[in-house]
């Protein structure tokens, strides 16, 4: 079966390899994918930053991000069937002793992930994983579904945020939503907020004002604000930050008002040292921040469910996230994705 590959670690190893197809053991499934997304973590594994091949192998399958049909059972699987389409979860444990429901917690290095961690991924023809790791797709939400594993992180965040808020005092009731960033996460954030009711959301990036982002941001009733040009006014109740740069993570803790929460969803692998005198302001106004990365099966249901919902409200906006689209053989241009695009995505077979 064709696959794509990466030797871990070795910069620019990116091929499409034959690779023996798997199959499922006892509680495993037989996958076959139907898209995968890719996204920033795949670049830092293409580009030798981390990740590691399955024990005993060389190459590693990526691909985290997948929507797929179950085509094959292994012995004693009874939660999904043949011909259901299913979205993966990513991690799995290996020493980790936490319940499948909080595997998003285990410590460093007790735990595989699909695709970055000693498991293969999904952008091949089949990949095997176990059963119970599998959230099911209602048909409404096939064509979107890739999109379920960046926006199990958002659900997570946006849960703790209310959730935590809350449990600090009762009448806090947030308002103004401040999201940063326009790419995959930050477009799902504002997707989950106004389906959460929030009217009064700002999306910033440095597009300019007619670009498809701006334009898909405000479709959806939300304000975009380009920060090359113009500034973010005033305080906000909640703030996302979603560009995955530390400058933008300490901007967005000065523009959290008093009694704030502030989630933090990129990845920070550029930390720079950065002057934490100022956070002294956020501990005297009762500030909130909470960091979120890897979701629980739960946050991975809580996705599929608001993409049904997202579907039924804003319609053909969910799937024009979706800004590139190739097929296997084209795998390269997936990872070449430009700050026009959102979402690219592999297109490992049709329906
Ligand atoms: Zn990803």
């Amino acid at each position: 079966m064709k696959a794509v590959t990466v030797v871990p670690l070795v910069k620019d190893s990116l091929v499409l390899r034959d690779m023996p197809k798997p199959s499922p053991k006892r509680g495993q499934v037989l996958l076959s994918p139907i898209e995968v997304g890719v996204c920033g973590t795949d670049k830092d594994i293409i580009e030798g930053k981390y990740g590691a091949p399955p024990p005993g192998e060389e190459y590693l399958i990526l691909g985290h991000e997948a929507v797929a049909e179950v085509v094959e059972l292994g012995d004693g699987v009874d939660n999904v069937g043949v011909g259901d389409i299913v979205v993966p979860t990513v991690r799995r444990p290996t020493t980790c002793t936490l319940p499948v429901t909080e595997l998003d917690y285990c410590p460093r290095g007790t735990y595989a992930e699909h695709g970055i961690w000693y498991l293969h991924g999904f952008a091949a023809e089949f990949a095997v994983t176990d059963s119970q790791y599998l959230v099911r797709v209602p048909k409404e939400a096939i064509d979107v579904a890739v999109l379920t594993e960046p926006l199990s992180i958002v659900e997570k965040g946006i849960d703790l945020a209310i959730r935590l808020g809350k449990a600090r005092f009762e009448s806090w009731s947030p308002r103004r939503v401040l999201i940063m960033g326009a790419g995959p996460i930050g477009m799902l954030a504002l997707m989950v907020m106004r389906l959460r009711g929030f009217t009064d959301v700002t999306v910033t990036a440095t597009r300019p004002y007619d670009s498809l982002k701006a334009k898909l941001v405000k479709e959806i009733g939300a304000t975009y604000v380009n920060t090359n040009v113009d500034q973010i006014s005033g305080e906000f109740d909640i703030v996302i930050e979603a560009t995955g740069s530390t400058n933008a993570a300490y901007e967005a803790l000065r523009h959290l008002g008093a009694d704030g929460v502030a989630v933090l969803l990129g990845i920070y692998l550029d930390s720079k040292n950065v002057n934490i005198g100022p956070l002294l302001d956020d501990w005297r106004k009762n500030k909130l921040i909470i960091g979120a990365t890897n979701a629980s099966i739960r946050a991975f249901e809580m996705g599929v469910s608001d993409l049904v919902k997202a579907k039924f409200e804003f319609g053909g906006w969910v799937r024009k996230l979706i800004t590139k689209e190739v097929t296997l053989d084209e795998y390269e241009y997936a990872y070449n994705w430009g700050h026009e695009d959102i979402k690219s995505v592999i297109q490992i077979r049709s329906l």
